[in-house]
């Protein structure tokens, strides 16, 4: 048993038949108790190593194949069961925890930050840093066995109601960029941190400003190491892309302890990503709005939406493709980079296309406007896909230089 084995996982081995999906199958035979609180649930699901099966024994897995992760979701849908907590705590946090965080740092946050009792913001981005994230300026600075942080981070979603935030500062202003910056847990709830909402042009606030004041970090809240922050960063990135795609089990429409408990933190997380299917354009309500227009008849418009269709489609097939090369272990290529912008250019056309059916009219808000205003939410929320987590033209940098292999501009 390698010596880092979290205790509460000690008992968890791969010892199972070699049939992951009827093994996790008669778990759930055992195990799934919609009486349970979700926590509870939750924590069984996570200390019996389903929860991601893929991960190491030692770390809350099953050392099984990746496919496996993607499995325990289908069996939790097909059940009718409750899976992990939504947000960037499992999405982004998690995974980053798991490869980068020391013993006592894992043991103390991986459990809790997978069941959903420790929530999460990301607090990279700064007025200054956004694109050239490297340039960031907040500075960690050690002091006895604690570091205090001084600066500004910007665009922080959810972090007005976040447990902890995952933290750049550069702590060594003498070293190149890249190479001067630790990545940090930083708890949120301190005098030395506060959080100002932004309010958005969709009239929404789900991001917020961060300013931080002698902050204070403990001094083993490091990932990573100590200037070491850059490869935690593009880590942490690269989980987003990888993990956002996936979906989780639709919560059923059925009464019970754990069920309402579920329907209330999805409720509670909506608050934050309400406006998210706007973000991406509503191509699901095209062709009930062209009817209704009496446009779908005409040629431009067919056609206009028969391109959107086609390229959703594509897209489609592109993420299945990138999880299928990861379900078996092979390495993806540009399928990331391209999935984002082609997010981009389905939400912008979308967008464009909701705007020519509705006609002037679509920038009215309020219940009598078009759709009772959905269509200038779409309009002032498209931009957002092509900006979060990396610009279009950051995306297009990524496929020239990582995958083309073209000179760097
Ligand atoms: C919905 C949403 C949620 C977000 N959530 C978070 C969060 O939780 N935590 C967090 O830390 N951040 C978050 N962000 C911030 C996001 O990561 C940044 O907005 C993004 O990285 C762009 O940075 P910026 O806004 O500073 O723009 P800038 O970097 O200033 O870019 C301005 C323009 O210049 C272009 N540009 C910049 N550099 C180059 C280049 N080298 N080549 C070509 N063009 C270039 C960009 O493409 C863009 O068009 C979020 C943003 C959005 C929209």
């Amino acid at each position: 048993m390698p010596d880092d084995t979290d205790p509460r996982t000690a008992s968890v081995g791969s010892a199972g038949s070699d049939d992951p999906r009827s093994d996790f199958s008669s778990w759930l035979d055992e195990n799934w108790d919609p009486s349970s609180s979700l926590l509870s649930w939750r924590e069984r699901l996570v200390d019996a190593g389903w929860a991601m099966p893929s991960w190491p024994t030692s770390h809350h897995g099953r050392d099984l194949p990746a496919w496996t992760d993607e499995m325990v979701k289908d069996e939790l849908t097909k059940r009718g069961a409750v899976g992990l907590a939504p947000g960037a705590g499992t999405t982004l946090v998690a995974p980053t925890i798991r490869e980068h965080a020391g013993k006592a740092l894992r043991h103390a946050l991986l459990r809790s930050t997978m069941t959903g009792a420790a929530s999460w913001c990301q607090l990279f981005s700064e007025p200054g840093a956004g694109s050239d994230l490297a340039g960031l300026s907040a500075r960690a600075v050690r002091d006895g066995d604690r570091w205090i942080v001084n600066g500004q981070k910007v665009w922080s979603t959810s972090a007005d109601h976040a447990d902890y935030g995952l933290l750049l500062a550069r702590t060594d202003p003498e070293a190149p960029k890249h190479r001067g910056i630790t990545c940090f847990v930083i708890p949120l709830q301190q005098p030395g941190v506060e959080v100002r909402p932004i309010r958005q042009m969709n009239d929404y606030s789900s991001f917020n400003e961060i300013f931080l004041t002698d902050a204070e970090v403990p001094g083993d809240s490091v990932l990573g190491e100590i200037g070491g922050g850059w490869s935690v960063a593009l880590s942490a990135l690269h989980h987003e892309r990888l993990f956002g795609g996936l979906g989780r089990p639709p919560i059923r429409d059925t009464s019970g302890r754990l069920f309402d408990e579920a329907r209330k933190e999805a409720q509670e997380h909506m608050r934050t990503y309400q406006w998210y299917p706007q973000r991406q354009g509503r191509v699901d309500l095209l062709p009930s709005a062209l009817r209704a227009a009496g446009l779908d008849r005409d040629p431009v418009f067919r056609q206009e939406i028969a391109r959107i269709l086609s390229m959703q489609k594509i897209s489609e097939w592109t993420a299945q493709r990138a999880a299928s090369l990861r379900a078996t272990d092979r390495p993806t290529g540009a399928e990331s980079s391209i999935g984002k912008l082609a997010t981009s250019e389905i939400a912008r056309s979308a967008a464009r296309l909701h705007g020519m059916i509705a006609g002037v009219e679509g920038l009215l808000t309020g219940e009598s406007a078009p759709q009772g205003g959905l269509i200038a939410e779409i309009l002032t929320s498209f931009p957002a896909q092509s900006i979060a987590g990396g610009t279009d033209q950051i995306q297009k940098n990524i496929v020239a230089e990582k995958v083309l292999g073209l000179p760097r501009s």
